[in-house]
């Protein structure tokens, strides 16, 4: 099959790309026989690079005794040593787990889970949750209603209730010193002038990313952020939820990138790293003292069919396994560090960076028309979209969005899997150099 064979598959586009032959580590191979550098580890997901051989042996041994155990028929174990090992690794009293298959339907379970615990506390009136602009948490109608990116809820809006958002904390475009408390502090307590305007007694849950992903573009937050969040939250009896979707399964250089900050949330959810890829799975891990009440109460009324799959359940453990024996998370602290440095020298080259950023493996630059000011380049240039497609073109996967405003400024994350060697930062940084070389003969001839 080519790319021009007529398909009924669709998407989000007209835009379709080759086809998939194999990939092994962090190539990828499409049928025409070019080779890709995943330097995105598809959408942040491929952690552990592609097709690695302990995880296949697990998940056939899981396939040859049961591929589906429906939760009111049955237990399954790799559901329950998946439940408890995750436990394990998520911050202290995070003991209770929920799985799902994807982001969006970990988000709406943790914003359903926090909705029935303050019902069964008694604290009906709380249902607003806050979140942050710009902010990506799904697509289903609930998780888009906490996604602070105008362009994608707009069209849904009559379909969902608004619900409050905060600025990301982006000192580098509000010139201010990301190393210092008092910034840190200045973005936090945004959050408390939203709940006080709001009524701290219909606030529910404040939403954030702990090390920011697509929309922002790997932000980091500013010292002291965090834990001023979690101060305000307590004050007010706001759940905390930390959207570990992208950020989690070590990535950053710890298993959760909340790990970084001292404050630990009330919920928290996780996705695409959780198992890297080879199968579609994701938690919401909660702490004791939010879903007793609920069960209490009667239960907790949501579910999806194929939550706790054996085979997903299987291909997790694995990747834990994987993540643990060999030390990815500290790999991808190390190599991420090299990776950064090599993106500041670009950075230094390249006067069209305006800002690199990220921690560990999630890492990003933003392309500016000027550095100074950190203006936007002309939207018409489609810098988000083309730099993506030259890089495409010369071999190697980096992923961007645009997200300052309607139009926004143009970030790309390069974030390849958590098991790349130096040697192989040095080719995709001699890639990029092609592309940016291609990219600034073309806007600035
Ligand atoms: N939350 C965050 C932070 C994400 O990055 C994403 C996806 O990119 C989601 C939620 C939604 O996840 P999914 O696409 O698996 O539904």
């Amino acid at each position: 099959m080519t790319t021009q064979a007529k398909s009924h598959l669709f998407y989000q586009s007209r835009n379709r790309r080759p086809v998939l032959d194999r990939a092994r580590g962090i190539y990828m191979w499409d049928v025409e026989g070019r080779r890709y550098i995943d330097g995105s580890s598809g959408a942040m997901v491929c952690n552990i690079g592609h097709s690695n051989p302990r995880v296949l042996e697990a998940m056939r041994r899981q396939m040859e005794k049961s591929t589906f155990g429906y939760r009111l028929h049955f237990e399954t174990e790799p559901a329950e040593r998946l439940a408890a090992r995750t436990a394990m690794l998520a911050p202290e009293g995070l003991e209770k787990v929920f799985f799902v298959s994807g982001g969006s339907e970990a988000v709406e379970s943790a914003i359903k889970l926090a909705r029935q615990y303050a019902v069964a506390i008694g604290q009906a009136q709380r249902s607003k949750v806050i979140s942050r602009e710009p902010s990506y948490h799904g697509c289903t109608l609930g998780a888009l209603a906490l996604t602070g990116y105008a362009p994608l809820v707009a069209p849904f809006e009559p379909m969902m209730r608004p619900m409050p958002k905060i600025p990301a904390p982006r000192a580098y475009l509000d010139g201010l010193d990301p190393d210092s408390e008092a910034t840190g502090h200045h973005y936090a307590d945004m959050l408390e002038a939203r709940i006080l305007a709001e009524g701290p007694e219909t606030v529910l849950a404040f939403l954030v990313e702990p090390v920011g992903g697509a929309s922002t573009g790997a932000l980091v937050p500013p010292a002291g952020y965090m834990r001023r969040i979690r101060e305000i939250c307590d004050r007010y009896g706001v759940l905390l939820i930390h959207d570990e979707v992208m950020s989690g399964g070590g990535r950053t250089g710890r298993f959760f990138a909340g790990e970084h900050f001292g404050a630990d949330p009330d919920i928290l959810v996780v996705s695409k790293g959780f198992a890297a890829g080879y199968a579609p799975l994701g938690a919401m891990i909660a702490h004791d003292r939010i879903v007793e009440p609920v069960l209490d109460g009667g239960g907790f009324l949501h579910g999806f069919t194929y939550a706790g799959n054996p085979l997903a359940c299987a291909a997790g453990l694995a990747v834990l396994e994987e993540i643990e024996t060999e030390q990815l998370s500290g790999n991808a602290a190390v190599v991420g560090e090299l990776l950064k440095s090599r993106l500041e020298e670009l950075a230094a080259r390249y006067p069209i960076i305006g800002d690199v950023r990220g921690k560990g493996l999630l890492l990003a630059f933003e392309l500016v028309a000027d550095r100074g000011t950190m203006a936007p380049l002309p939207p018409e240039l489609k810098a988000y979209d083309r730099l993506v497609e030259l890089a495409y073109e010369n071999g190697l996967i980096i992923y961007s969005r645009r997200t300052r405003g309607g139009y926004s400024g143009d970030h790309f994350l390069v974030c390849p899997p958590m098991i790349t060697t130096p040697a192989q930062v040095e080719e995709i940084v001699a890639v990029l150099t092609l592309t940016l070389d291609q990219f600034v003969a073309e806007v600035a001839p």
